[in-house]
This record gives structure tokens, sequence and C-alpha cells, in this order.
């Protein structure tokens, strides 16, 4: 086995890795990215679906996002807005933080909302049913603004109060009526794409923080505006721009092992190439470390936040349904889908987007399943047809966005950061702001290459501030 040296090593050729690639080749190091798929972009994924294009992965962005947000006026990329379909001219967004009343009157489709408490469907009014949802977030996230006044810096006060919480616990210590309830943890399990009592409430804090400490907002950075030309068009535009300054950017490579002598680095691939470099960043989902072999392992610190992972499991799934709709259905996570929302009209039907907090509860493989889940928020729903990946059972991303379990955060976070020798953790599973978000992934990316930059310059100092 021959080993090929390099400056840096990228394992993940996901936001985070292209995005430190991109900084480290820029400034004249020499990278190398290692990546296990086929194809680039990690939990981001721009598929085919019904004529329309879909993400299967991470869509939505913001201009309070500001990494993300960088990257798209670096790129000249433009925006799309969720549930505005352009061929059918302006359109209402049935879920919206925002009155949207005069367009939803420009409408020929009547707006409709369905949840489920118990086993009963319940409809009402949508601006109500939106009222109830902004109240009981507004409720469950009273103390985020003073808690994260600076999100990014999200370790710098005492969380000591609220680090063992999980957000079941601080919802369950409300006295929502049942409506209220159902439909706030409908949308907080959509954010958490996992069960409420598995899921920190620091980490929906920080959401709620980083979006200004207002619903409105936080419905807005988190499903509003999505890039036009489809997110694989923002992973691309990252990788042209490292390869353009001569990053060496391999797919098929599975990394195996790491390796660490000195200051010498090797890393083994499973086709049983190794290359070596001075440094390596491991770019790869927390859910997924466990499967390389580091040598000598890492810090206790880190095992152990390796090993607790990051408890998110939940599906996002495209479905065809017969009719043209403007609907958003909400039911708790003991259903298979916590959120229905229509998306685009197409003809005489409507594309929809549904996410769930449990892997287990639907089949994505399965026509039936997907059906059977839609219809307990919809129950006249014809559905036509549903695209999906399953991120939970794929061994390269092994559960959906970054949610930390209650402690994960303040125990781990900062050793995460923290380099072992020449090797570093990016990604957005580590990221301090928008942690979970394609704009954490980036965050992390240009953390990373920053640091190894100053060692560079000054190797003496370890650059790790
Ligand atoms: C269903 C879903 C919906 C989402 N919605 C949004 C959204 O609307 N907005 C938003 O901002 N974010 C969203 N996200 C989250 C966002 O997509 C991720 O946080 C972000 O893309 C993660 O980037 P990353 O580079 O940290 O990790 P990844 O994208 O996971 O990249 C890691 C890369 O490492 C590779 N890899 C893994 N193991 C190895 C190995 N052993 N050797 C070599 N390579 C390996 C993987 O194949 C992958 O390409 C969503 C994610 C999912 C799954």
């Amino acid at each position: 086995m021959s080993s090929s040296a390099t400056d840096v090593i990228v394992i993940g050729g996901g936001f985070a890795g292209l995005t430190a690639a991109r900084e480290l080749q820029n400034s004249g190091l020499q990278t190398l990215v290692l990546e296990a798929r086929d194809r680039l972009g990690g939990r981001t994924w721009t598929k085919e679906f019904s004529g329309k294009q879909v993400e299967l992965g991470g869509a939505w962005v913001h201009w309070h996002q500001p990494h993300v947000w960088t990257e798209i006026t670096r790129y000249g990329l433009t925006l799309a807005e969720s549930g505005v379909a352009a061929d059918e001219g302006p359109r209402s967004r049935v879920f919206a933080g925002i009155d949207l009343t005069d367009q939803r009157h420009a409408s020929d489709i009547v707006p409709q909302v369905g949840w489920v408490v118990g086993d009963e469907f319940r409809t009402g009014a949508v601006d109500d049913a939106v009222d109830r949802i902004n109240d009981g977030v507004r409720r469950v996230c009273a103390d985020a603004y003073g808690l994260l006044a600076r999100p990014h810096d999200p370790l710098r006060i005492d969380v000591s109060g609220v680090e063992s919480m999980t957000v079941r616990d601080r919802l369950d210590s409300l006295d929502l009526d049942p409506d209220t309830a159902v439909l706030t943890e409908a949308a907080l399990a959509t954010c958490c794409s996992a069960h409420l009592e598995e899921v920190g409430l620091l980490a929906v804090l920080r959401w709620y923080a980083l979006s200004g400490g207002t619903p409105e907002l936080l419905w807005d950075c988190v499903d509003r505006y999505k890039i036009k030309s489809g997110t694989k068009s923002l992973i691309d535009a990252l990788a042209l721009d490292a390869q353009m300054t001569g990053a060496d950017i391999r797919l098929g490579k599975a990394v195996s092992s790491v390796s660490q002598a000195g200051k010498s680095i090797e890393v083994s691939t499973l086709d049983g190439e190794s290359f070596v470099a001075g440094n390596v960043i491991c770019a790869i989902p927390l859910n997924t470390m466990s499967g390389i072999k580091f040598l000598p392992e890492l810090s206790s610190l880190k095992s152990a936040a390796i090993q607790a992972g990051q408890p998110s499991h939940g599906v996002k799934a495209w479905v065809k349904i017969k009719g043209r709709h403007e609907y958003f259905g909400a039911g708790a996570t003991s259903l298979p889908f916590t959120w229905l929302q229509s998306e685009y009209l197409l003809g005489e039907d409507t594309i929809f987007f549904a996410f769930g907090s449990d892997s287990d509860s639907v089949d994505l493989a399965s026509a039936e399943s997907v059906s059977d889940g839609v219809r307990r928020l919809m129950p006249d729903a014809e559905v036509i047809d549903h695209r999906a990946h399953d991120w939970v059972r794929d061994s390269r991303s092994m559960g959906t966005w970054s949610m930390p379990g209650p402690e994960l955060m303040s125990r781990y976070l900062h050793g995460l950061q923290q380099p072992d020798g020449g090797l570093f953790l990016a990604g957005s599973d580590v990221a301090n702001g928008w942690n979970g978000f394609i704009d954490g992934a980036i965050e992390s990316g240009l953390s990373v290459a920053r640091r190894i930059l100053a060692r560079q310059a000054a190797p003496h100092s370890g650059g790790d501030r």
C-alpha cells in the first residue's frame, strides 16, 4: 500500500468539508477531499420529483444565517420562496409568520389546516392555528434571548439551569390547552427531527435566539427561502472554486482509519489507498464517526460525545396528492408524520413536503405506509406518488440534522472543537451558531480552515482560537 502526501486531507464532501477545502486551497495549501459517496453534498441532495426540483435533505436558507448568506452572495445565487409556485402566479403561504391575507384572496384555493388531538382529527381557521403555534413556541422559548443573547457563543453564560432539560420537559411544564399543545408539539417536533424527550431544550432555544427571539422570524429562517437553482448549485460552486486553484476532490473514497504519528497523519480508505498530510479535517456527521478507527484514540471527551451521538432520527418526504390544495396538517410525535405542507401546485395535483420525528414509524419505501401516514394529517388525501431518502439508515449520515440531546452542547461542544494534534473535527454537528444547518456547516468549515492557516503562519502559536 503506497501513501501519497498532501498538505491537508478533508474527510467528507458536504458543506463543511468543501468550505474548508476551498479556504485552504485558495490560501495555497494543497488539499485533498475524500468523499465516501459517489456525489458531493452530504445531507443535502437536490433531486427531481414529478418534474419539480426538490430537496431530499437541506433546503431552506436565510439572510439571518450569515455564513450561507455570504456564500449565496459570493456565487450570485438567487432565492425562491416556498409555497409560491412561480408558474402559477403569486400564491399565499398557508403557513406563514406574516399576514398574507390579501394574497390569499388572490388565490382560487381556500387555505385549510387540520391537526390531530388524541384520535380526533380537527380543523380550524389557518390564522388561529398559526397563532396557537406561535404562542406555544413563544412560551417554550421565553428565556431564549436572555440565556443565549450571543447565540454564536452558546456556552458563554451559565446554562446549568436548563442544560439537562429536554424540549418535552419544557412543553409539559406549560399549561397549554390541548389544541395549542398538539400544534406546538408538531411544530417543535418537526424542527427537532426526533421525539421531544430526546432533544435538549438548549438546542431549540438556540434556534429561537438566532431568529431574534420571535416565532415569525424563526419560521422564515427555517422553512421559507430556498436556493432557486437548488442547494446543489451552491455545493457545485464551492467545489469548483476549490478545484480551480488545484484542490483534488475524490468520490467513492470511504475513509476507514486515521493514524497520527508525530507531525504526520495517515488516512486510509476502504478500497486500500492511503494518503498522508500534516493536517486532517474530519467533516463527517457525528453519528458516523465511530465508523473510522482513530489512532491514537480521540480525546476521551470526543469519544464520549461520539458515543452519545445526536438523536435526530426523523424523516422528510415529498408527496404528490390529487387535487389543488393549500394546506398544512400537524400532529404529535406518536404519528408517522408531524407536519404536512403544500409546496407546489402541479396542474390538478399538489406536491407537499412531510416531516416525521421517527423513521421507525413510517416505511419510506412503501407507498402504502407513506399514504397511511399522510392521511392521519389529511384524511381525504389521495396520495399519487412520493419520494424520500432514508437518512437514518444511510451509513454515511445515520441521522438527519444535528439536534443535540440534553447536556450534549454544554458538556461536549467545546471539546469537539479542540484539535487532537493535527486532526480537527468539522461539520454542522459541531457548529456554534446554526448547528444542524447548512449555515453551521459553513461556519465550522471556515473556523477549522482559519485555525489550520493560523498554525501554518505561526507554527508554535497553536492557532487554536
Ligand atoms: C432531511 C433533512 C432536511 C434538512 N433541512 C435543512 C434545511 O432546510 N436548512 C438547512 O440549513 N439545513 C437542513 N438540513 C441540515 C443540513 O443539510 C446539514 O446540517 C448540513 O448539510 C451538514 O453538512 P456537513 O458538511 O456538516 O455534513 P454532511 O452534509 O453530512 O457531509 C458529510 C460528508 O461526509 C461523508 N462521509 C461520511 N462518512 C465518510 C467516510 N468514512 N469517509 C469519507 N466521507 C464520509 C458523507 O458522505 C457526506 O458527504 C437538513 C438535513 C436533512 C437530512
